[in-house]
């Protein structure tokens, strides 16, 4: 038996990069110190708020949701789970009913705003459309950009001061290094565990209280809690550039221990470890991109936008939709 480093009893996971073994009891202490180690550094909550978070059913989100539960209670601020369901057949529906026992388990209602009512067309639609016209899937751009935009919505229609994601840390270090791979600088400037501007600009400030918890621990965290997440993933991911960046960063970790970390260090250097408030219209060919002034509403839907169509509604009329 390997002894849990803090308290001698029996380890449940090995972190390497840490130079500790744990058992669940110390294991789930420290993963919930370090969302508040997250909540000091980059001042994620505050007592009075409403703060929506953002599940999909899958480990990351759920894991979350379970914290934030937790957490809200100490610091007083009230959580409200958000889903955004993009139309994906055979992988959203599935998900989403983890989701909604995951929320009925805290008595948590949850909130369903979907790609149908929200922009007016499903991800599959959009994909068939696209493969009709010869062109490739790409689901991803496509799905990214008006997830966030119908989240924003979301959040801010239920009075949301704040939109907390699932992001975990491995999340944040393939982000970084996409955005160095592509030369977006933009990127590199606006992601980071806390958000920018506020909802004076019609943007909901998003967080990210999982930005020090490696992926693999929020799997174990919702094992020991008995919560029951989405193992599979999205039938479009395997088109996704992350996929390689995943690869590349994990054999890197499996090889130097605290790669990741320090990766998200340089992430807190280079960017303002600010956020991505304006996010939803960056790098729009005519949008302007972030900074560029703005905000203003979109002429085709009304929502917030740096350019005259915000960047969701530019990808649907590239495509005739
Ligand atoms: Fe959307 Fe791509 Fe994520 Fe699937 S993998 S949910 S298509 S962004
Ligand atoms: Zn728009």
């Amino acid at each position: 038996m390997v002894a849990c480093t803090k308290c001698g009893g029996r380890a449940v996971i090995q972190l390497k990069y840490a130079g500790a073994d744990l058992c669940g009891e110390c294991f789930v202490r420290q993963f919930e110190k370090r969302v508040y180690k997250a909540n000091r550094d980059f001042r994620l909550f505050r007592k009075g708020e409403t703060v929506a978070a953002a599940v999909s059913g899958g480990k990351d989100s759920l894991a979350m949701l379970h914290c934030l539960a937790k957490i809200s209670k100490r610091i007083g601020f009230e959580v409200r789970p958000l889903l955004v369901d993009e139309g994906i057949s055979g992988y959203r529906d599935k998900t989403m009913e983890k989701a909604r026992q995951a929320c009925s388990s805290l008595g948590l209602p949850l909130v369903v705003y979907s790609f149908r009512d929200h922009v007016g067309h499903s991800t599959d639609e959009i994909v068939a459309k696209k493969r009709a016209a010869g062109a490739q899937p790409g689901a991803c751009s496509f799905c990214g950009v008006l997830r966030r935009k119908v989240l924003n919505k979301a959040a801010r229609e239920i009075g949301a001061d704040k939109v907390a994601t699932g992001h975990n840390l491995d999340d944040m270090c393939q982000t970084l290094l996409m955005n160095l791979l592509r030369n977006d600088s933009n990127g590199l400037a606006r992601f980071g565990p806390a958000g920018g501007d506020g909802m004076e600009s019609g943007f909901v400030r998003r967080i990210r209280p999982l930005a020090y918890v490696p992926e693999r621990e929020s799997a174990l965290y919702c094992v020991l809690n008995g919560i029951s997440f989405y193992e599979g993933s999205c039938p479009y991911s395997v088109e996704a550039f992350r996929g390689p960046v995943k690869n590349f960063l994990n054999d890197l970790e499996a090889s130097r221990p605290g790669t990741k970390f320090a990766l998200f260090k340089s992430l807190l250097r280079f960017g303002r470890g600010g956020g991505d408030a304006a996010e939803e219209n960056a790098g729009g060919a005519g949008s302007g991109g972030a900074g560029s002034g703005g905000p203003f509403a979109c002429g085709r839907c009304g929502e917030p936008s740096s350019g005259r169509l915000c960047r969701g509604c530019e990808l649907l009329s590239s495509i005739g939709c």
